[in-house]
């Protein structure tokens, strides 16, 4: 299938153009990948009249035409468990709500939860996302069927390591040819795992050749619990284990040193940033001034929908924004294009796809958005950078194509059907409340 979108805002979000527009521009999509971005009208009749009849015409008039939005870090599947905990510390509400019922899900479980938090972020604009779960097999089963391009990671911690390297190899192999779905190992977090456990799946890391997606610093707790083990924070503590030896991005890392930072610098590691669940859980405020500053590449993420409770990026986009400025007491911290930036680019450079994803250039996936912005909310249009950060909401979002292929179109999700998707969902908490 080849696609023109015409007529609209195009928005690159490519690093040599800056924050510039294409006002009344133009994106050929030839099968999976971008074929030109223009603002050049004989470029798009050329490649429209290269292409008919097989080429499909999008009108974008009053669209911003964008990248898709990158969620770094998710549980998808907890999509199912929105609501069942909340105003409750992180440890507790891991312990006595999230883990108990988790144990009764079962391959469907997650598969129909999974779907759940996926239609969710596909009409939210979403077009990749981050994982980690138990049943990942089931997240990337779910992916794949939704078309929506995923990286998951499954997530070895103490209590269920048996058969763990054999059971996920076979599972890698199983997905190897996916256009959609890419695996790395995602150690839980320096609380959950032994160090031998750890060190197994650094090994497996190693030997599949993927990165690691790990939860670093999230509370204060596991910052003196670190101390009082290891005498280190957790992460130098990763460091020491040779974790970052892998490719790794890192979720949350709300307590950190400076040291700690510049050993993130210096090591590549990238941070999802996930400011709605720190500051449900009261975990407390990531520096991501200084990360960025120090030259850590942060990207956003939402966390689970069981403490954010949605996955909706352009939320998460704003309150990274706003939490900097108030955190810091400095207007200028995190500017809407920083935090744009953090939802494409940096999201596809933390999951090594920089060029590939988050952007709109020649080469790249077609991973794309139309925002409609004929909405009272947005107007009137003086600065469209700032609209989409500061006023867009999730159900703006008109159109999303992912890998070439329009997965939501005038605001329907055209690879599930949404109404049994949530009363799959509903059925499915409700048998688990009831046990
Ligand atoms: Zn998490």
């Amino acid at each position: 299938m080849n696609i023109l979108i015409s007529n609209g805002i195009i928005l690159p979000m490519d690093v040599s153009l800056g924050n510039e527009l294409y006002f009344k521009g133009y994106v050929g999509i030839e099968g999976e990948r971008i074929a030109f971005v223009s603002k050049d009208r004989a470029v798009a009749e050329d490649f429209y009249a290269r292409h008919t009849p097989d080429c499909m015409l999008i009108d974008a008039s009053d669209n911003v035409v964008m990248p898709g939005l990158i969620n770094t870090h998710t549980h998808v599947a907890m999509a199912l468990l929105r609501g069942i905990s909340d105003d409750v510390p992180l440890m507790e509400w891991l312990e006595q709500h999230i883990w108990p019922i988790e144990a009764r899900m079962g391959y469907q479980e997650v598969f129909d939860g999974a779907r759940l938090g996926i239609l969710e972020m596909l009409m939210g604009g979403t077009t990749t996302f981050v994982d980690m779960y138990p049943y990942e097999e089931a997240v990337a089963q779910a992916a794949e069927s939704a078309g929506i391009r995923a990286l998951v990671t499954p997530c070895p911690m103490d209590f269920r390591m048996e058969h763990f390297e054999n059971d996920w190899r076979q599972v890698q192999k199983r997905f190897s040819d996916s256009r959609l779905v890419t695996m790395w190992m995602g150690p839980h977090a320096i609380y959950t795992l032994s160090e031998k456990n750890l060190q197994r799946s650094i090994s497996l890391s190693r030997e599949l050749g993927t990165g690691s997606h790990v939860h670093l610093a999230e509370t204060q707790s596991e910052q003196d619990n670190c101390m009082a083990q290891h005498g280190m924070s957790p992460t130098e503590y990763l460091e020491k284990q040779g974790l970052f030896s892998t490719k790794t991005l890192a979720a949350h890392c709300v307590v950190m040193s400076d040291h700690d930072i510049e050993i993130l610098a210096r090591n590549g590691v990238s941070v999802a940033h996930n400011p709605q669940s720190n500051m449900k859980l009261a975990s407390g405020i990531a520096p991501v001034r200084k990360m960025l500053d120090a030259g850590v590449n942060v990207s956003i993420g939402t966390d689970g929908a069981s403490s954010n409770n949605d996955l909706d990026m352009w939320e998460e986009m704003r309150t990274a924004s706003l939490l900097q400025k108030v955190s810091t007491m400095d207007p200028c911290a995190t500017p809407a294009y920083t935090a744009l930036q953090m939802a494409t680019v940096n999201g596809a450079k933390a999951i090594g796809r920089e060029g590939e994803l988050g952007v709109l250039q020649a080469g790249a996936f077609a991973d794309i958005l139309l925002v409609d912005i004929e909405k009272p909310h947005l107007y009137p249009h003086t600065n469209l950078i700032s609209e989409l950060v500061y006023s867009t909401h999730a159900s703006d979002v008109d159109t999303v194509i992912v890998n070439g292929k329009i997965v939501v179109e005038n605001r329907r999700c055209l690879t599930m059907n949404a109404q049994e998707v949530c009363q799959t969902a509903q059925k499915h908490i409700d048998a688990l409340l009831s046990k």
